[in-house]
């Protein structure tokens, strides 16, 4: 005797379109898959979000922070107006206001010092994806007092990254997951997802590669590390430059590599009088200036042939310009 079973559709379709993209959750900028599906009116909207096997920084990986981007659509926390704060500041009372009379305040507010002293304006915006907008606002203002999240942290990320493994990180670049014996990751955020970042380290694992967390606390990556340096918080700095200077003392610094694509060799001011103390020494037309070894002569960094000199020095109106390092 057979029993009829129901038939279960186990993969019901979950949209009527499917549109690829990268997501804005973080800047690791994770492949993603949107599933839109029409609402009654039939407007499309964001029914749900999967990471794209097929992407070469996440290959299907969506964190939980990425999943959670549906709700920079659909939240009904969302602002939708401005508001005007309309209590004691703290109340949290407010009223909306309508765009044109938002951007008359603004206005208002910021013209006075635009037409008198706009380096008085200093802007700072959070982590909003789109700093380089926001920062060729705060030039066409007229003010170079500006800063947003980024400089805090991610970018510094990357300054290092370039001036380590020769790129950023994320979708720019990665370290050598396959080959790399040795990796230190210093003070790295405990709630950052970074889907590039976790399967990097999952790989280095399996390897049976070493890593060192370098962080106040022991959780996160830190939890997994083969060793943990638990640093006073702010004096990872110190480390770091303590770490440079055995390195130094016990030879072990790779000159070559510092010479030809750092910024070791570059010539920096060193008079204290001078307005450019400090300044990297420059070519009219902005081009970074070393030592050349073969003619001792003052040359383009990344000029023709050019084997940079990481111990040059010269004299230029009077002014003693030394290398970095
Ligand atoms: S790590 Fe998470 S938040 Fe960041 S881009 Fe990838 S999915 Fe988005």
């Amino acid at each position: 005797m057979t029993h009829p079973q129901p038939k279960i559709d186990t993969s019901p379709p979950v949209s009527d379109e499917i549109r690829k993209t990268t997501c804005y959750m973080c800047a690791c900028r994770c492949g993603i898959d949107v599933h839109m599906k029409k609402d009654e009116g039939g407007t499309p909207r964001v029914a749900y979000i999967e990471g794209n096997r097929d992407h070469p920084v996440n290959k299907g990986v969506l964190c939980a922070k990425g999943s959670a981007g549906i709700m920079q659509h659909l939240s009904p926390a969302r602002l939708r107006a401005p508001l005007r704060r309309v209590g004691p500041r703290g109340s949290g009372e407010f009223e909306e206001i309508s765009w044109d009379e938002a951007l008359g305040l603004a206005t208002d507010w910021l013209r006075p010092i635009r037409d008198t002293a706009p380096e008085k304006l200093a802007f700072f915006t959070g982590r909003d994806q789109s700093q380089s907008f926001t920062s060729y606002w705060a030039q066409a203002y007229g003010t170079p007092n500006y800063a947003a999240h980024g400089g805090f942290c991610s970018v510094n990320m990357a300054a290092a990254g370039i001036y380590t493994m020769g790129g950023a990180f994320w979708e720019f670049s990665q370290p050598d997951w396959e080959r790399t014996k040795l990796f230190m990751i210093f003070g790295v955020a405990e709630d950052h997802d970074s889907n590039p970042i976790k399967m990097g380290l999952g790989r280095l694992k399996e390897r049976g590669a070493r890593i060192i967390g370098v962080n106040p606390i022991r959780t996160g990556y830190n939890a997994f590390a083969d060793e943990w340096v638990g640093v006073t918080p702010g004096t990872d700095g110190l480390f770091v430059m303590s770490l440079i200077h055995c390195l130094l003392k016990a030879g072990k610094i790779d000159l070559d590599y510092l010479a030809r694509f750092t910024n070791a060799p570059v010539l920096i001011n060193e008079d204290p009088k001078s307005p450019e103390y400090g300044l990297l020494l420059r070519t009219e037309n902005g081009r970074q200036m070393v030592i050349d070894r073969r003619t001792k002569r003052p040359a383009d960094f990344d000029g023709a042939g050019v084997r940079p000199d990481l111990s040059g020095k010269m004299r230029r109106a009077g002014i003693t310009h030394r290398s970095v390092f």
